[in-house]
């Protein structure tokens, strides 16, 4: 299983606790570097791509040092926290708030209330929940459609044929502003395998955007986090989502967050 866990508590991190704003200055800065290396080795413009950082697990008072060092999305994982923080922290402006991970039906409500960004959109009911709470309040809704790219029985997500089908649905909830597709790679140090899980999404994104007419298409792909998010921009990431190599690591394991094998 350790293998798995790349940074979980058994192995001694490559990633050191953020703790002040210096820490995070420098964490975002060499995040930054990264990715306009990575961007250019494939001819990319590193403008292209958008860091979302993720502070799940992060206490709100490491947060706010993580805002002042420039931080202005906070990408959370789960429904609860999310909102919690966005409360603790309403003193901020513009704070941008994107959740990442699946969501139940009965927690849309509180979704609507203070998210900017939906990330794991992988059924019709949770569109129709999260439309209905947001035509209520006249707020609107970033999504991206999950698609499980790896194939493992466990992660959500829709499975790859399923998804120009489920795109095509979506137009009906008006409150919904289709942006792209989203993907959790296979947690594995063979980076090859990694790399098809990305390959996979990049080409579904352009199966859809040829098939679909010009207004419903999808553009964007959400790919990479901490341990591999320049192999996801080598393969055309306009998204990565990263927690760790900002924050800090984790003591939870990431089969906390998501289903594993
Ligand atoms: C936690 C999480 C990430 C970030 O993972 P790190 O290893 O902290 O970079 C990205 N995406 C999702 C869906 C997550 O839950």
């Amino acid at each position: 299983m350790s293998a798995s866990f790349p940074h979980g508590v058994d192995d001694p991190s490559p990633y050191p606790q953020a703790r002040t704003v210096e820490d995070f200055t420098r964490n975002l800065a060499s995040v930054r570097e990264r990715i306009a290396d990575a961007s250019r080795r494939v001819g990319r413009d590193p403008a292209e791509v958008r860091l979302l950082p993720i502070s799940k697990t992060v206490d709100e008072a490491r947060i706010r040092l993580s805002v002042a060092a420039g931080c202005r999305e906070l990408g959370e994982n789960k429904v609860q926290e999310a909102y919690r923080k966005w409360e603790a922290l309403s003193d901020l402006e513009g704070l941008r708030w994107s959740l990442v991970g699946h969501l139940q039906t009965n927690k849309a409500k509180l979704v609507a209330r203070f998210a900017s960004e939906f990330q794991a959109l992988d059924s019709l009911r949770v569109a129709e929940a999260l439309d209905r709470r947001l035509q209520a309040l006249g707020r609107g809704l970033d999504v991206f459609v999950q698609v499980n790219t790896s194939g493992e029985s466990s992660k959500y997500g829709l499975a790859p044929d399923a998804v120009e089908a489920f795109v095509r649905r979506l137009p009906a909830y008006s409150s919904l502003r289709v942006r792209g597709l989203m993907t959790l790679a296979l947690l594995s140090s063979d980076q090859s395998r990694v790399r098809q899980c990305f390959v996979r999404l990049r080409e579904l994104r352009d199966r859809i955007r040829q098939a679909l007419p010009e207004g419903d298409r999808v553009a964007e792909l959400s790919m990479g986090m901490s341990g591999d998010f320049e192999t996801a921009i080598e393969e055309g990431a306009t998204v990565v989502r990263v927690g760790q190599a900002i924050y800090g690591a984790r003591r939870l394991p990431d089969s906390h967050f998501w289903p594993s094998t």
